[in-house]
């Protein structure tokens, strides 16, 4: 059995693909869907956001309830799975596409389907899709940031560090010891 080669944040470029492919949280998307909101309508998004697993056969869904022509609550649910397979871009066309959705409910007080020119003409607009990517296919390319995804992460008891690897691995820190020492045993976290 070998120590387990320690490596610097920078050496191999691990720590920074590893952050590209955190899945970012419900705040996070919360900031993304208003920034966007702000960017093509000038003014908040005024609803929540929410991460679905369940959704796979849609990219996302506008959710909205309606009293008297108001608008009283807008929920845009959007799939992980979706995100996982397509990537942050990707994702981002789906929320504008959601945001056509909601800028019409807004705007109009009524709900307009995907071939209505009002719909196309703020897709346009948005450059967003009609219809998203299907799930079943996805893109090879888009998931080419993600290659190096640290799927198991291991801890050195001793000094704590972390190893990210993306298969199994059996060892000792590197740190700790530069030879194999069961002591430092890695442990799966
Ligand atoms: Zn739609
Ligand atoms: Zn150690």
């Amino acid at each position: 059995m070998n120590p387990i080669k320690h490596t610097t944040s920078k050496g191999n470029g691990l720590s920074s693909k590893e952050d590209s492919c955190k899945i970012p949280t419900e705040t996070e998307l919360q900031k993304l869907v208003d920034r966007l909101c702000q960017h093509y309508f000038n003014y908040p998004f005024d609803g929540t956001v929410q991460w679905s697993k369940r959704l796979s056969r849609t990219a996302g869904r506008c959710d909205v309830n309606f009293k008297n022509g108001q608008l009283l609550k807008a929920k845009i649910i959007l799939s992980l799975a979706y995100y996982q397979n397509y990537g942050l871009e990707e994702l981002e066309n789906i929320i504008k596409h959601e945001l056509a959705h909601y800028h019409l409910f807004r705007t109009t007080g009524s709900k307009h389907r995907h071939n209505s020119t009002a719909f196309k003409n703020l897709l346009t607009y948005l450059g967003a899709p009609r219809y998203a990517k299907p799930l079943t296919s996805p893109d090879p390319k888009a998931n080419s940031t993600c290659k190096n995804k640290p799927i198991y992460v291991y801890v050195c008891p001793t000094c704590g560090h972390r190893y990210p690897r993306r298969r199994r691995i059996k060892g000792s820190c590197s740190i700790c010891d530069k030879k194999y020492n069961p002591k430092h045993l890695l442990v799966l976290v």
